[in-house]
């Protein structure tokens, strides 16, 4: 059984991440540290929640130890797709390098520069950045990324795709050929795999479970759902969705609901307060320090329903969400796997509701295939007290019209456009990778407010399960 000290980690590493609680490594971890520590390129692919992060940061900060920051020229770089998640990364940087002199920048947009900047100008081994920020700091002379020996994309094949790849292309341009590259994700289609290859040396492909494989302890169900009118359809979903909070009860501590629009995750989140629900919206329209307040009650209990857009659907690390309704059928069936990766994570239970329109039954259809599951049709929790449906209304309003603008894959060559100064230039409708500054609470030994059950068999992280998964956590009082 593999042990944390048999990884070959600093004993700096070791003593924060025993402190952590942590007491074996994840699969994820126990196959990319080894090959990191040794220079080694890096493919990792592994379900959500276990534990990916720390299978790059406690390689880089082994491996940081030795040398020291220059001024303006920082020795490794994390580049993650929201800012959310780069702000999570940076917690869980710290919780690791916490007996270490390493110092970090975290570079993310709708913050000031001055403290960046400082940073920066000061030297600093590690940058946490979403790509747009880190871009405009080089842009303003601040910043020379030729010291850069470690690079790490998280969520990479979300990196990889149209919105992004111009200034990850740039970035990459921006450091050196030397550098080593560590890419991780739970999803990577083949044809985002083939570009890695331009980033990756003679990568070492770690694949804990097929990509896109969800996680084992996720009880997943959809709900195959036709209003009586197409026109009532969005009032309808929202009282199915009532009726499965309810069925769910105080097994329900907490949930993510998510919606493909900003405008429907406004809509439910009103609808859900307004019903008596403790309900809060968010979205990348929305007032950033509302944003951050609003994950931040979250994270921390006193707020029980989280309405989103799929700016909360990747890496957002919330231990103890029970529950991830999916109010609409994402259209991304890749999406589907990182929504519901919300819950179930560091081996815990989780559950998942999906309610699937019949116009949706083609992303239905395409999740399934990726997923390589049929998802189990459960009943409305409404049973026959749902209104008969009715024949097509030909007066179908505009809003239940709207589609989420396809999201299309960068052709390999045809990224050489002009950099955007921003954090990534063009996204589908709510994909806005410009997203908010969120939570900024480390839940890295957070167990506080775990939500898992007393018996909760864990599975899904291979056969050397840490004790401290399947211990119990108690649930805050909510609602
Ligand atoms: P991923 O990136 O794979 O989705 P994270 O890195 O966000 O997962 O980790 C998920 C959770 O698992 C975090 O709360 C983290 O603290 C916890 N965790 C990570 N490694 C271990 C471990 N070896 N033992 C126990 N918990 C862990
Ligand atoms: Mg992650």
């Amino acid at each position: 059984m593999t042990t944390f000290a048999d990884l070959g980690l600093d004993p700096k590493v070791l003593s924060a991440v025993t402190d952590a609680g942590y007491e074996k490594p994840t699969p994820i971890q126990a196959g990319a540290i080894p090959p990191a520590l040794q220079g080694r390129d890096v493919l990792g692919i592994a379900q959500t929640g276990t534990g990916k992060t720390a299978g790059f940061v406690l390689p880089m900060i082994t491996l940081l130890s030795k040398g020291r920051a220059r001024a303006r020229m920082p020795r490794s770089l994390v580049l993650a797709p929201t800012r959310e998640l780069a702000a999570q990364v940076a917690e869980n940087f710290d919780t690791y390098a916490k007996n270490t002199k390493l110092t970090k920048a975290l570079l993310i947009g709708g913050v000031s520069f001055k403290e960046q900047d400082k940073l920066i100008d000061r030297g600093v081994d590690v940058l946490i950045a979403t790509p747009g920020r880190l871009l405009d700091h080089f842009e303003r002379g601040k910043l020379l990324l030729t010291g850069v020996q470690i690079m790490v994309v998280d969520e990479a094949d979300r990196m990889l795709d149209m919105g992004f790849i111009p200034d990850i292309e740039r970035i990459f341009e921006l450091t050196p050929f030397t550098r080593q590259t560590l890419f991780f994700s739970a999803t990577m289609a083949p044809e985002i795999e083939r570009i890695t290859s331009t980033f990756l040396s003679n990568p070492e492909k770690i694949e804990v479970a097929r990509a896109a494989t969800t996680s084992e302890n996720i009880e997943q169900g959809v709900i195959m759902f036709k209003a009586s009118r197409k026109d009532r359809q969005a009032k309808e979903k929202r009282e199915v969705l009532r009726a499965l909070i309810e069925q769910e009860g105080d097994a329900c501590t907490n949930a993510i609901i998510f919606c493909n629009r900003k405008t429907e995750v406004d809509v439910v989140a009103k609808s859900l307060v307004k019903h008596g629900y403790n309900a809060a919206p968010i979205h990348g329209d929305l007032d950033q320090a509302q944003r951050m307040r609003t994950l931040d009650g979250f994270r921390d209990g006193s707020l029980r329903f989280l309405c989103a857009s799929d700016v909360a659907a990747r890496g957002l690390d919330v231990p103890s969400v029970s529950h991830v309704f999916n109010f609409d059928v994402p259209s991304h069936a890749e999406d589907y796997v990182h929504r519901i990766g919300r819950t179930g994570r560091a081996g815990r239970q989780g559950k998942t509701f999906m309610i699937c329109v019949p116009h949706d039954e083609k992303y239905l259809t395409a999740i399934e295939a990726l997923v390589k599951n049929e998802i189990p049709r459960v009943e409305n929790p409404l049973g026959s007290a749902a209104p008969a449906p009715a024949p097509e209304a030909a007066d179908e309003p505009k809003s239940e019209r709207e589609k989420p603008a396809p999201r299309k894959r960068a052709p390999r060559k045809s990224a050489k456009q002009e950099p955007a100064a921003q954090e990534a230039p063009t996204p589908a409708p709510d994909r806005a990778p410009r997203e908010p500054q969120g939570g900024q609470k480390n839940n890295n030994n957070n167990r506080r407010s775990g939500g898992g059950r007393r018996d909760d068999k864990v599975v899904g992280m291979g056969d050397h399960m840490p004790a401290f998964m399947t211990r119990s956590f108690k649930s805050p009082a909510v609602d």
